[in-house]
């Protein structure tokens, strides 16, 4: 054959590239270009010859590819060709015209791409910039060389140059031929390479999540579009890194890689972490591979368990050991690693590369003869993964970020940076701490977001109990309205009065400070009336709704054990047994009547209880939530300036009181002077019925759990109403806030309506956070409305599983601080203290924190966005629901062998508890029966609306309950529902 020196298969890399070059044709991805300055006055004819001894030397840089009509594509060494060598003259321009054309030209040049069956597949490029200056670029297909493989071909470039120039021979070694690499491949056992992979990737199922992005994964397929963020490293740390790893036997690498893995599993959430590597892909045991010039270099992943427990330099000695195991088979193709992996088809195995780049590119630094300085040698690689992180070797340790720019900010890339500094300075200071322990934010973060965002100090009265601020309140405006129900209206001084005489008598039946009261009343003044009385006797009242079933109030009367209930004598018959004194309200009224009306003295302190409210437990039995009254009075100072109460306010007073959203309609109104409007029961019987009550009683502030204020507003837009025209706040909130929900209340609501997103859960007091939508408004494409910052004297913290605060972007888990935290659980003290921690943030001395379960990321600006639960806690049209309440109790039924109980949203916004049983023994346990079974036990909003039988559960393949396999009750044909 003409003009053919050799002929030989491709590596198992280049037939990768070549693969994806032909079919991707366009993309550019695999054209390399290299570019540096020469300072001095270059011999362009001895530049042109050096370059032509390098391509009679290395066979690599004649070689092209055919593949037409073969099986197997190969690679064909072209005894000679031609050199591609361009001069420009540039000169005429200015320095921004060239700026500016160097770039146009980079970017067509890259376009250009090559076509791979023509050697050579590279291009040289001499831009003369001025006399004594010239900009030199090199074009080549990655096929034939990696950044390495390119240092050295620059390093020899410059050896023939100056011995031409001065007339000198150059220096032959010989060269090893890639050729040798190839046959060195075909001797690998690739079945061993296989298993390796196989076992180290084993139960890896979905790639490591970034945490940062801007979109959710795999969302929008469009084109990537890099944007680049260097940071040189202080010349300090660097030196720091240098004698550390130097000291512990590291190489630079491993600590950089470590670094990298620790801040991927803190942005990730996961202790099991996988990203891609850059290798140098030249084996050690082939004699003089760090000479040879080719394409060796590739991307694989690596598996971090970055075990929180261990110490740094323990784990950075078992990174280092996990790589010289690596390296013995960096020659694996990604695509074929990616195969023996367990991620599904079409994922990426990961979505980062980390590079630690020792091309000796800055040995190609150096002046040659003539005072030729060589300068600014730069290699730019396009890259198709999300996010590319090189750290380049130097005096100064270099950071380089390539990102796709519709996938992350260049802020939250910027804070990134910030972050990785961090954790290698940690890593220098304490070498011996534990890795959950290594600090991430930089101090700037941490004042900002511990410290600033915090700073809600306000001056509330603290020494004050929640009734002596409506006694206060009832001198100054007695005759102001305080209280509607239905046709009953009653001033302040009225209310005052009615409750002081029930308060003297639960006095003296010996309520007071820290005696549970039970209200098992219906809707009422009398309901009002009686949580004041209470207050006022001394004593907290427990909310016990008469509509629950019989055994829930059992087992809630049974766990506080109240020493008085006030009731009435038509709720006789649904009270379970108890031993507490009864004052019923209706049948003992003359009685009451009798008592004294002026306010009883005073007995409680800030401290004394106020009320206890049950939530659901995940153990099986409620738990009761113990709020003291210093909690409430800061919530009351802190929520009636937010809501901006005043005096003309009508606020509609429509949770049960057996929810703590029924705190924050009552008494922050009466804080502001303002009238609570009780909800009769009938309002609820239908939307039209509502609305018709706002109208009726001109209510001018809601509350109301955030799906059910979306129905109001569908109803809206349904008939083409509109909303009573005195409404103007309304602040919804008990579950995630869609902003699309927000965006069509708004409309339909009107814009005099102020639209509030409050977050709280009952353990800190109904509210701590509010985000007001209507004056900061709602992004579109947001995923969820932001829940906002804290209310006054209240701190959030999102903290990782081991209580570090996650930077901005980042998801935590909130936790809550502050003045508005619950004592703990009614004779829980286990689960008290795994839920109220001591603030490790310093803070009042016995200052604590309570942890919420809720996930949510800060957004830069300080607002919340919440992101979903870390449990199985859920929240059905407002209701709070531990799912394994209702598992434990189906437990309980001798015919059930197993259950599981979730949440379905087959169709989209309207959820459903589900609950999926096998029996002991199928004949004998009907859906129905079940049902019944429940029903007694839970409040109906607990009770499952479907309850599915099953053979068996559906387990994964690694034995754990398979959930997405679990059928929607409607497709199950097989089996019985009961509904
Ligand atoms: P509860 O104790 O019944 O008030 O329930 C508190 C829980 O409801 C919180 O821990 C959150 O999970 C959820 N929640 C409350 N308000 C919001 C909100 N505005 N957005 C999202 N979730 C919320
Ligand atoms: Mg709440």
């Amino acid at each position: 054959m003409k003009n053919v020196e050799d002929l030989y298969p491709l590596s198992p890399m280049q037939s990768g590239l070549l693969f994806h070059s032909l079919y991707d044709p366009d993309s550019g991805y695999y054209v390399e270009q290299l570019g540096c300055l020469f300072d001095g006055r270059l011999d362009v004819a001895a530049f042109e010859s050096a370059w032509r001894q390098l391509l009679g030397r290395h066979a690599i840089l004649r070689t092209a590819f055919v593949w037409e009509g073969l099986d197997m594509p190969l690679q064909v060494v072209r005894r000679e060709t031609g050199l591609p060598l361009e001069v420009s003259d540039w000169r005429a321009l200015d320095a921004s015209a060239r700026e500016e054309r160097l770039e146009a030209f980079l970017e067509a040049d890259r376009a250009r791409g090559f076509e791979l069956s023509e050697a050579p597949l590279m291009r040289l490029f001499l831009f003369r910039l001025e006399e004594d200056s010239y900009r030199f670029v090199w074009t080549s297909h990655h096929l034939l060389l990696d950044g390495w493989s390119m240092a050295l071909l620059l390093g020899e470039l410059f050896g023939r140059y100056e011995a031409l120039v001065r007339g000198a021979e150059a220096a032959v070694e010989p060269v090893k031929p890639y050729r040798d690499y190839i046959a060195w491949l075909q001797r690998q056992d690739s079945s061993k390479a296989e298993a390796y992979w196989r076992r180290t990737l084993a139960g890896f199922t979905a790639p490591t999540p970034l945490g940062i992005g801007r979109v959710s994964l795999g969302s929008t397929r469009q084109e990537a579009q890099y944007d680049r963020r260097q940071v040189a490293l202080p010349a300090d740390l660097t030196a720091g890194l240098q004698t550390f790893a130097r000291l512990n036997r590291l190489t630079l690498g491993t600590v950089m890689q470590g670094a990298w893995a620790l801040l991927l599993s803190r942005y990730s959430a996961e202790e099991d972490v996988v990203f891609g590597v850059t290798v140098s892909g030249r084996p050690a045991e082939l004699a003089g591979v760090e000479t040879m010039v080719g394409l060796f270099i590739n991307t694989l992943p690596v598996r971090v368990h970055v075990a929180p427990g261990s110490s740094l330099l323990d784990w950075l000695r078992g990174l280092q050991e996990q790589q010289a195991e690596l390296r013995r088979y960096e020659f694996s193709p990604l695509v074929e690693v990616q195969g023996w992996s367990e991620i599904e088809r079409g994922q990426p195995l990961f979505e980062s590369i980390f590079g630690f780049e020792n091309y000796p590119l800055d040995q190609t630094l150096r002046e040659l003869s003539g005072g030729v300085r060589v300068e600014d040698v730069r290699l730019a690689e396009k890259t198709n993964f999300p996010i590319n992180l090189a750290i380049i070797p130097g005096h100064s340790l270099t950071l380089d970020i390539m990102y796709d720019s519709r996938r992350f900010a260049s802020e939250s890339v910027a804070r990134l940076t910030g972050h990785f500094q961090t954790l290698l300075q940690a890593m220098l200071e304490r070498p011996a701490q534990k890795l959950s322990e290594l600090p991430m934010l930089t101090g700037r973060e941490r004042r900002e977001i511990l410290g600033h965002w915090n700073e809600t100090r306000a001056d509330y009265p603290s020494h004050l109990c929640l009734h002596e601020l409506f006694e206060a309140q009832a001198r100054r405006t007695p005759e102001a309205p305080a209280l509607v129900f239905e046709d009953e209206r009653l001033s302040y001084i009225e209310l005052n009065r009615r409750a002081n005489r029930l308060a003297h008598r639960l006095r003296s039946l010996g309520v007071g400070p820290e005696v549970l009261v039970g209200i098992v009343l219906e809707r009422s003044a009398e309901m009002v009336v009686g949580l004041l009385a209470v207050l006022k006797a001394g004593g907290a009242y427990v909310p016990l709704d008469p509509t629950y079933p019989r055994e829930r109030l059992a087992a809630m009367l049974e766990d506080a054990r109240p020493a008085v209930l006030l009731s009435q004598r038509q709720l006789r018959d649904a009270l379970p047994a108890h031993a507490a004194q009864v004052v019923w309200v209706d049948a003992d009224r003359e009685e009451i009547e009798r008592e004294p009306d002026h306010d009883p003295v005073n007995l409680s302190t800030p401290d004394s209880l106020a009320y206890v409210i049950y939530t659901s437990g995940s153990t099986g039995q409620p738990k009761g939530v113990l709020i003291p009254h210093r909690a409430v009075v800061n919530h009351n100072f802190a929520i009636a300036p937010a809501y901006e109460l005043r005096p003309a306010d009508r606020a509609l007073q429509f949770a049960s009181l057996s929810f703590d959203v029924a705190v924050e309609e009552i008494f922050p109104t009466w804080l502001a002077g303002a009238c609570v409007v009780v909800r009769p029961a009938g309002a609820l019987d239908s939307h039209r019925a509502f609305f018709d009550l706002l109208e009726r009683e001109r209510i001018t502030v809601v509350n109301l759990s955030t799906p059910y204020w979306n129905e109001l507003m569908a109803e809206l837009a349904r008939t083409g109403s509109s909303i009573a025209p005195s409404l103007r706040l309304a602040a919804v909130g008990g579950e995630k806030g869609l902003p699309e929900g927000f965006a069509f209340a708004q409309q339909h609501a009107g814009a005099g309506v102020r639209l509030l997103n409050v977050y709280g859960p009952t353990e800190t007091t109904v509210t701590n956070t509010l985000y007001d939508a209507t004056a900061c408004g709602v992004s579109p494409e947001a995923d969820s409305v932001p829940i906002g910052r804290p209310i006054a004297n209240t701190e959030i913290y999102l903290l990782d599983r081991h209580l570090q605060p996650v930077p901005v972007g980042v998801g935590g888990e909130v936790y809550i601080g502050g003045d508005s935290i619950a004592r703990g659980y009614l004779n829980r003290p286990g689960q008290t203290a795994e839920k109220f921690l001591p603030n490790p943030f310093g803070g009042e001395r016995g200052a604590r924190l309570y942890k919420t379960g809720d996930l949510a990321r800060f957004h830069a600006d300080g607002n919340m966005e919440f992101l979903g639960r870390a449990d199985h806690q859920v929240k059905v049209r407002g209701f709070r629901i531990e799912l394994g309440e209702i598992e434990a109790l189906l437990s309980q039924h001798a015919g059930v062998r197993e259950a599981v109980v979730l949440v379905r949203e087959d169709t989209p916004g309207n959820k459903r508890v589900v609950a999926y049983v096998v029996a002991e023994d199928e004949a004998a346990l009907s859906p129905g029966g079940l049902r019944a079974f429940i029903a007694e036990k839970l409040p109906d909003y607990m009770v499952p609306s479907a309850i599915v039988m099953l053979d068996e559960l559906p387990l994964t393949a690694n034995g754990k309950l398979d959930r997405r396999a679990l059928p929607a009750p409607e497709q199950f044909t097989n089996g019985t529902t009961a509904s």
